[in-house]
C-alpha cells in the first residue's frame, strides 16, 4: 500500500487578518522586518494575488492542489506574522475567529484537513483560554506561534502560562519563522535577508535556541516544538552548541543546565523538511536526530509542493524511514486520529 503523505506546514490567512495588516503597515509603530515583509507579500502583483488566493482558499480549490500534488492530509495553520504584529485585542479577537474558520474547514473536510491553532501572546491569559478551546471543542492538533511577539520571545515568564497550558492540553507548538525582531532585524533588511533565504531561520533560531537555553524544559519537561526548515539549521549546529555552552557557563555567560542543549533539542523538539529540496540536509538530520524525529512538509501555497514530494519519494532513505517521515511521526507528534 503507498504511504500516506500528511504535510504539517500548510498556511492559510482570513481576508479579515490581511486588512489588518494592510493597516498595521501604515501604522508609525510598524515593526522594521514586519514592514519590509509586509510591503513584499501584500503587494498587488500577478505573482502575490495568485498566492493571496490560495491562501484564503480552504474549499475545493485548495483540496484539488492537494489531490494533484498527491497530498492526503494538509495539517494547516494560519501563516505568518498571524496576529502577532496587531495590538492584543484585536490579535485575541482575530486569532480566535480565525480558529472558527479553520474549525469549520476540518470539520467540512475532516480526512483531508487538521489544523493548528491561532493565539495572541500578547494577552497570555486569552491565549490560555483560546488554547482549552482549541484543545477541546474545536479539536485542534496543535498551536502556531510565528517566532517573536512585538520582539518578545517564549521564555519570557510573562508567556510561561502558553507553555505551561500547551504542555498541560498535549498541544505541540509550531515555533514558525518570520521576520527577524526589531532588534536584529538591521543587517537583514537589505538584500532581501529578512525573507525566507536566511532571516527566517536566524529567527527562529534563536527563538528555539532560548527556549533551551532558559531552561525552559525543565520546568515543562514533556513540552513539544516543531522546527520547519529541516530545524532552522540547529541540527548542523548542535555539536558545537553543546561545546561552546560548557565554556559559556564556566566563564559566567549561560547559566548552568541539568542536561546538554542537544539533549532537549533531542527530547523537545521533532523537525519538519518544509521549504528544504536538499539530500545533504535530510541525510544530516537522519544522522543527528534519526528518523523518529523528521515530519514531512511542503509549506503551500508558498513552496511547489510537487518538488517537496518528488524529493522525499526520491530520497536515499529505507521505505520504513520514508513511512515515518511522511506519515507515521506526524500522527504520534499532532495525535491525528
Ligand atoms: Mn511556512
Amino acid at each position: 500500500m503507498a504511504i500516506r503523505r500528511i504535510a504539517v506546514e500548510e498556511a492559510f490567512v482570513t481576508r479579515e487578518i490581511a486588512e489588518e495588516w494592510d493597516k498595521a503597515l501604515l501604522s508609525k509603530f510598524v515593526e522594521p522586518g514586519f514592514l519590509k515583509m509586509g510591503q513584499s507579500i501584500l503587494a498587488k502583483t500577478p505573482l502575490t494575488n495568485d498566492l493571496h488566493e490560495r491562501l484564503f482558499d480552504l474549499g475545493a480549490g485548495r483540496i484539488a492542489q492537494m489531490d494533484s500534488d498527491g497530498i492526503d492530509l494538509a495539517v494547516l495553520s494560519l501563516t505568518s506574522p498571524g496576529v502577532q504584529v496587531l495590538d492584543a485585542v484585536t490579535a485575541s479577537e482575530l486569532a480566535a475567529a480565525s480558529n472558527d474558520v479553520l474549525a469549520a474547514a476540518v470539520k467540512a473536510h475532516p480526512t483531508r484537513y487538521a489544523g493548528l491553532a491561532a493565539v495572541a501572546p500578547q494577552y497570555p491569559k486569552g491565549a490560555v483560554k483560546e488554547l482549552e478551546r482549541a484543545a477541546g471543542k474545536l479539536a485542534m492538533k496543535g498551536v502556531i506561534i510565528n517566532s517573536h511577539t512585538h520582539g518578545e520571545y517564549l521564555d519570557d515568564a510573562k508567556y510561561w502560562p502558553i507553555l505551561e497550558a500547551a504542555e498541560a492540553l498535549g498541544l505541540p507548538i509550531y515555533l514558525h519563522p518570520r521576520e527577524p525582531a526589531p532588534s536584529m532585524v538591521g543587517p537583514y533588511l537589505d538584500y532581501g535577508l529578512y525573507f525566507a533565504s536566511w532571516g527566517f531561520a536566524a529567527e527562529a533560531g534563536v527563538h528555539a535556541l532560548r527556549l533551551i537555553l532558559s531552561g525552559v524544559f525543565d520546568r515543562f519537561p514533556k513540552l513539544m516544538i516543531v522546527l520547519g526548515h529541516m530545524g532552522e539549521g540547529i541540527p548542523f549546529w548542535l555539536q558545537r552548541i553543546d561545546n561552546r555552552h560548557q565554556v559559556e557557563v564556566k566563564i559566567g555567560a549561560a547559566k548552568k543546565l541539568p542536561r546538554q542543549p542537544s539533549e532537549y533539542f533531542k527530547d523537545n523538539f521533532v523537525i519538519t523538511t518544509s521549504g528544504i529540496t536538499f539530500g545533504p540536509a535530510l541525510r544530516l538530520a537522519l544522522d543527528v536526530l534519526g528518523a523518529d524525529r523528521i515530519l514531512f512538509a511542503a509549506d503551500y501555497p508558498y513552496e511547489v509542493v510537487a518538488d517537496a514530494v518528488s524529493f522525499l519519494d526520491g530520497a536515499s532513505i529505507s521505505e520504513a524511514e520514508r513511512a515515518k517521515i511522511y506519515c507515521e511521526n506526524a500522527i504520534r507528534v499532532f495525535r491525528l486520529g
